[in-house]
């Protein structure tokens, strides 16, 4: 594998434009190529062309089968395969594929959740190829399958997965942006393109492990462990060497997603013992979300072979670092420019301070939905702990541009760094070295130099909610100043009062102090930011009509669209709590109390053999009376699960369950924990039926 030449298999298995430039007519190329360029539909005419050369190539590549593959709102990608074979009339097989299985397919979509969008009667979804992404032919095991990255929509047109939205949205972003651009004068883009760089983080245990605890298994995550004697205490793990199996898990993993075309660059050692990180080179943000669930796949995949588990969950281990999953995300034009590039001349400059005034007061307006765009029942229990940024909403714009937006802000005495006035599309600001905007570590939103980096995502996201969410309320703002710019008759007098106007009024959101702080959250409150810790409360801004108003006016969901989506969310929050609340019960009434009765039982014998002898058996009457102590209160635990698991199970509103299901259940499992991680640090280690979080995070096999 090491000789492998990586220019050689990076896309190789990617009908890419290289590929295609190869393979297709050239007329057909350049339509397809403009097809993908303006983000529209593939034109039907040229499907057949295209499709027949796909079919060969995959064939070529060893496919069998095509499939296309979808978001729905499951948290996981969806693969109905198709083979390409056709019965012929003399017994044979011809292997077909025509531009309208490309295109379009039909499969039965009553079982994904749609949030009441339709009956199941009306089961009927399509799925249609989004052609700026290109296909590629995966191979699991034996098989290869073409795989054709696709929108998922119901018969009646309304979106049933993630990918729709994201589309739409940078649409939004982009008509929007390309208003305020033309107003500030460019005549040479034509459009905005939202990118976006995934940071993964992950955690690799060995696979015997996961076999013996149900948590981790059906949950992804350990809902007993008493915590280890070493934790990451010491900090040594991260950007630490990289352990020999460790390493050739990577490799391995890096080919796999080199093949598929997708740009895994960066890796090392995180925080917690045996967690990890990979970033890929950001890219267009549709291609780059794909590429990143395919990197949660690969990741999860090549783990296995190597003997590892890979955990995606946001915080598998109580009281470590949680794994999240940094959104970088910014704009770039057709023509190579990125929006967020502070850049060094005067336009560039009063550009750059426009498109950041849109994003403060997006981000300031729209700060529940932000919020709302990244929770679950997962990331619930990773915000606000262990190097997880709290829950409150903020901006990080570091020192120098900070003073620059607040000069501007006061107005009259506009001011660069240095305290020289500045004038916004005249004067020049200081430029502003990349390094120093991106020391704090602590912000939920922070703009790192060119882009920003929106770090309350967790690990196991889709990365298209934060984005679309992104792109969608930036649209907003942008249209709002675009509205004014083309009224201006003097432009540079109107972006000065269009950032003074938007920095002043929402100052309140940048904060470029420590977020973890204890004063942050009082300090928040004082500013009237909110402090939404956990998902149901952040979910219910949805109701809300600015919240519907945005989505519709820029067409990325009608408002039965984004009700659908909120029943969707609370449902997979409170269905979630249940399982981790049936798998805590069945952990703790089928392993943990009947290995604790034992050893009280044996405990209780070798007393009484130890007293028959004439021996004291005060140290094991004392162990005893504790051990029985902490069964009672693991059995009260046990108890208030059930009670909890009923309470919610008889309730029919959705946000009653799901407040229920947080209220109710997930202190109920902490009460069993409690108790039960007591018992794991004082009962012999050989009747424990758990892997305990010592052998999970630094014994490997
Ligand atoms: P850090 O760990 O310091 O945050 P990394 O290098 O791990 O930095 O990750 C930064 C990520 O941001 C990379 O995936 C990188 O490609 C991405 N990125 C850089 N520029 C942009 C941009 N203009 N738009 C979106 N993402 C970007
Ligand atoms: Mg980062």
């Amino acid at each position: 594998m090491c000789c492998e030449n990586v220019q050689e298999i990076f896309g190789e298995d990617v009908f890419n434009d290289s590929v295609m430039s190869h393979r297709l007519p050239k007329n057909v190329y350049k339509t397809l190529k403009n097809t993908i360029k303006k983000g529209h539909e593939l034109d039907p005419s040229i499907a057949d062309v295209v499709a027949n050369a796909m079919k060969d190539w995959a064939i070529e590549k060893g496919a069998t089968h095509y499939c296309h593959w979808f978001q729905p709102m499951t948290g996981v990608t969806a693969e109905k395969h198709d083979s390409f074979i056709n019965l012929t009339d003399d017994g044979g097989v011809i292997m077909n594929f025509s531009g309208k299985q490309l295109i379009q397919g039909e499969p039965d979509a009553s079982s994904f959740p749609s949030g009441g969008l339709r009956a199941t009667f009306e089961a009927r979804g399509y799925t249609a190829w989004d052609c700026t992404s290109p296909v590629f032919v995966k191979r699991d095991g034996d098989n290869t399958t073409l795989f054709i990255p696709c929108a998922f929509i119901s018969y009646t047109g309304d979106v049933l997965d993630k990918k729709t939205p994201l589309l739409r949205s940078m649409d939004a972003v982009c008509k929007q942006g390309m208003r305020v651009l033309k107003a500030l004068g460019n005549t040479t883009s034509e459009r905005i393109i939202a990118t976006l760089g995934a940071e993964q983080e992950y955690f690799l245990i060995d696979e015997s492990y996961v076999e013996q605890r149900l948590d981790l298994m059906l949950c992804g995550r350990t809902l007993f462990g008493a915590q280890p004697a070493k934790g990451q205490d010491l900090c040594d793990h991260y950007f630490g060497s990289i352990e020999e199996r460790v390493a050739n898990f990577m490799a391995e993993a890096n080919r796999d997603l080199w093949r598929l075309g997708v740009s895994a660059s960066t890796q090392h050692n995180e925080v917690a013992p045996s967690q990890y990180e990979v970033a890929p080179i950001f890219g267009t943000l549709n291609v780059a979300t794909d590429h990143n669930q395919l990197t949660m796949e690969v990741l999860q995949k090549v783990a296995r072979r190597h003997g590892f588990y890979c955990l995606l969950h946001e915080k598998p281990f109580h009281n470590m670092n949680g794994s999240g999953k940094h959104v970088n995300w910014s704009m770039s034009t057709d023509d190579g420019m990125n929006l967020l590039d502070p850049g060094d001349n005067p336009h560039d400059n009063a550009q750059f301070m426009v498109i950041l005034a849109a994003i403060v007061k997006a981000v300031d307006e729209y700060a529940p939905l932000l919020r709302a765009s990244v929770a679950s029942s997962s990331n619930d229990c990773r915000l606000g702990g262990h190097e997880a940024p709290p829950a409150i909403i903020s901006i990080f714009l570091g020192d120098q541009l900070g003073k620059i937006v607040a000069n501007i802000a006061k107005g009259g005495k506009n001011a660069n760094a240095k305290g020289e006035a500045i004038q916004l599309g005249v004067g020049t600001l200081p430029k502003l070295p990349k390094d120093a905007t991106d020391r704090n570590r602590t912000s939920p939103f922070a703009f790192t130099g060119n882009k920003f980096e929106f770090r309350m995502a967790g690990s196991l996201i889709n990365t298209s909610g934060p984005t679309f969410v992104l792109n969608t309320i930036v649209a907003e703002a942008l249209k709002q100043i675009a509205d004014k710019l083309e009224k201006a008759k003097d432009i540079n007098k109107a972006v000065q009062a269009i950032c003074q106007e938007l920095f002043k009024k929402h100052e309140r959101i940048i904060f470029n102090g420590d977020n973890y702080s204890e004063a942050w959250p009082k300090e928040a409150e004082k500013r009237g930011l909110l402090n939404l810790t956990n998902a149901p409360d952040a979910f219910k801004c949805m109701k809300e009509k600015y919240v519907k108003d945005v989505f519709k006016d820029h067409k990325v969901f009608s408002p039965s669209e984004l009700n659908s989506r909120l029943e969707i969310l609370l449902d997979t929050y409170t269905q979630n709590v249940l399982i981790e609340g049936r798998t805590a019960l069945t952990i703790a009434n089928r392993e943990l109390i009947p290995a604790i009765m034992e050893y009280s039982a044996r405990l209780a014998s070798a007393a009484a053999v130890v007293k028959d002898a004439g021996g004291c058996d005060c140290v094991h009457s004392r162990r005893l009376e504790k051990i029985c102590t902490l069964l009672g209160a693991l059995q009260g635990g046990v108890d208030s699960i059930e009670e909890a698991l009923a309470k919610v199970e008889a309730e029919d509103n959705s946000m009653k369950q799901a407040e229920k299901a947080r209220d109710l259940v997930r202190p109920a499992i902490q009460e069993a924990r409690a108790a039960a991680d007591e018992l794991e640090e004082i009962v012999d280690a050989d009747v424990w039926p758990l892997p305990t979080y010592n052998e999970m995070l630094y014994l490997r096999s």
